[in-house]
This record gives C-alpha cells, sequence and structure tokens, in this order.
C-alpha cells in the first residue's frame, strides 16, 4: 500500500481561512490539491505547474 502524504490548508494563512486538509497517495494529493486551489483559492490556469511543485515539495507524511 502506497503510503500517505498530505497538505493542511490551516498552515497556510488565505482569505478564506480554510481548513481543508487533503490526504493520499502524492500524485492524488498534487493533482486533488491543484483542483482545490483552483476553484477555491482562486489560483489561475497558468499557476498548475509551480503549484503542482510547490505541493510536491510541501507535502508531509501523513500518519494514517
Ligand atoms: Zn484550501
Amino acid at each position: 500500500m502506497a503510503n500517505r502524504v498530505k497538505i493542511d490548508c490551516r498552515k497556510y494563512p488565505s482569505d478564506q481561512g480554510c481548513t481543508v486538509a487533503i490526504s493520499g497517495a502524492l500524485e492524488e494529493v498534487v493533482e486533488l490539491g491543484w483542483l482545490h486551489a483552483k476553484m477555491h483559492h482562486a489560483h489561475k490556469g497558468e499557476e498548475e505547474k509551480a503549484l503542482k511543485d510547490w505541493i510536491r515539495s510541501n507535502a508531509e507524511a501523513a500518519s494514517d
């Protein structure tokens, strides 16, 4: 079974005070994190590569 990683919006202050956390296999978190950033945090299409790279380097090991 693949180890899960997570990214937690609470650690990154935003206008919305978002409390969403996403966990799963790294590539799932990268994809879903990007969709969440685009839909919920108004990131633009051209930021896709930079934001996905950012998620890859900031995702942490999940305990479950
Ligand atoms: Zn969020």
